[in-house]
């Protein structure tokens, strides 16, 4: 988002785009073969271009940053002063991944989400990109064991967005919120044929330049070409667990083979990846989670995307425990040291767990955040688990609240490192 920066382009060859931003050059992808030339500006998201915009806007809203960019990194630094020696390792092992996962004292804890946030503050500084995400229909053709809107859940409402719905929220996000950065997510629902998602994805670029994240499960890998090729450069697929056991127990009817490969396939295509997994998995060990992290460092995303299982009462996992705050907060912290350049989502399970969860996951390492768009008369039925954070909130509110708290926080609303 929600405020992209102006980027001034510098240079072009045949594959990428040279962009300045306050000095800094940065290379940018162009799939949507948008016309450039030298000295105009460009917005681009996750390294991809995705709008032009016009001169005189462009050095308005650069100048306005500057100076809020000083503020804010100085606010962060003040905040992450005097923190635990922070570790010089780039690639921690299995064996301290285990370590950290294992810590249990408080102070512990406390001591690894300051090394965390010291990482995340060397590594991409401020940035902290706000994603919206729109819950375009809770239909679903699976059954996934941890999952409120599993086909066998018969006590949901069950709704669908119409393609022009979905596509008039994207172009008020965009034109109207300011947001550069959206997420289309749903169960996954055929009812919607490939060349449905292409127009949807071919109407909100018509309109608006936006990075748009796919994220749908599992639809063939031509379908999601064809939806690179029509202007969504993102997806956001999680590969649950990295257990096959495990997975297949939880996903009935589904192989872990195929996600995986699918999440690779679409990665090397120049798809902008967020992937993850869950944590409070029924009998998920500590050393799962560690290959769970370990995997996810293999596949290179450019977003994590995890989150705490939240028990629903309609489905099988229903009994189990919940996990605790702490040991969301040290995985969130695990992730950050293990892989000190990613870009962590909050997500808002987690939110779902914490009170004030931006916060405390933002101060742990995690540094993107997420808010929810989807029309308030189908939010609380999108109902992945019970008691969803924001369902009570406006999006308005919501946008208001976590602006405040990033520029508290001194972080910039943007995926750009000051
Ligand atoms: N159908 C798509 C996208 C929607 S589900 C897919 O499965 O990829 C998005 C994510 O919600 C899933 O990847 C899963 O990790 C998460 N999720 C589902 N049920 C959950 C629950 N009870 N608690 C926390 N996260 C859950
Ligand atoms: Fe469907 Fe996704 Fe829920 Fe599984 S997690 S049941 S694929 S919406």
């Amino acid at each position: 988002m929600c405020y992209a920066i102006p980027g001034k382009v510098i240079s072009l060859d045949a594959k990428l785009v040279y962009l300045d931003y306050f000095g800094k050059t940065r290379k940018a992808a162009n799939p949507g073969r948008i016309l450039l030339s030298i000295g105009e500006y460009v917005y681009a998201q996750g390294g991809i271009i995705v709008d032009t915009i016009r001169k005189e806007e462009a050095e308005q809203i650069l100048k306005f940053w500057k100076r809020r960019f000083t503020e804010l990194k100085k606010k962060d630094r003040d905040l992450t002063k005097n923190l635990w020696k922070e570790k010089q390792t780039n690639r921690i092992s299995r064996k301290e991944i285990i370590n950290f996962l294992s810590f249990e004292k408080k102070e512990e804890i406390t001591n690894i989400c300051k090394m965390a946030n010291k990482l995340r503050l060397k590594n991409i500084s401020n940035a902290s990109c706000v994603h919206g995400i729109i819950e375009f229909s809770n239909y679903c053709i699976n059954d996934c064991a941890y999952c409120g809107i599993r086909k066998s859940n018969a006590k949901i409402y069950r709704y669908r967005m119409t393609i022009e719905e979905i596509s008039s929220l994207a172009e008020y996000a965009v034109k109207k919120l300011n947001f550069r950065a959206l997420v289309l997510q749903s169960g996954e629902d055929f009812y919607y044929s490939d060349d449905d998602l292409l127009s949807l994805v071919r109407s909100i670029r018509d309109k608006c330049g936006v990075l748009l994240f796919m994220s749908i499960g599992e639809r063939s890998f031509e379908c999601y070409k064809k939806l690179f090729n029509a202007g969504a450069y993102g997806a956001l697929i999680r590969f649950e667990t990295s257990n096959e056991f495990l997975y297949s127990k939880l996903r009935p009817g589904k192989k872990f083979s195929d996600r995986i490969n699918l999440i690779k396939k679409l990665k090397e295509f120049g798809f902008v990846v967020a992937t993850g997994f869950l944590i409070g998995l029924p009998d998920q060990t500590i050393e799962n989670i560690a290959n769970d992290i370990l995997l996810m460092r293999s596949l290179k995303p450019d977003m994590v995307s995890f989150g705490p299982l939240i028990p629903h009462p309609e489905t099988p996992l229903a009994s189990v425990k919940k996990i605790s705050p702490e040991e969301l907060l040290k995985t969130i912290a695990t992730i950050r040291i293990a892989i000190p350049q990613s870009h962590i989502a909050v997500t808002t399970a987690m939110e779902t767990i914490i009170e004030n969860g931006k916060r405390h996951c933002l101060m742990a390492g995690a540094n993107s955040i997420m808010i929810s768009l989807t029309p308030s008369e189908y939010k609380n039925k999108y109902e992945l688990y019970p008691n969803k954070f924001g369902d009570n909130l406006s999006t308005k509110e919501n946008i208001v609240q976590s602006l405040k708290l990033l520029y508290e926080l001194g972080r910039a609303p943007t995926d750009l490192v000051s």
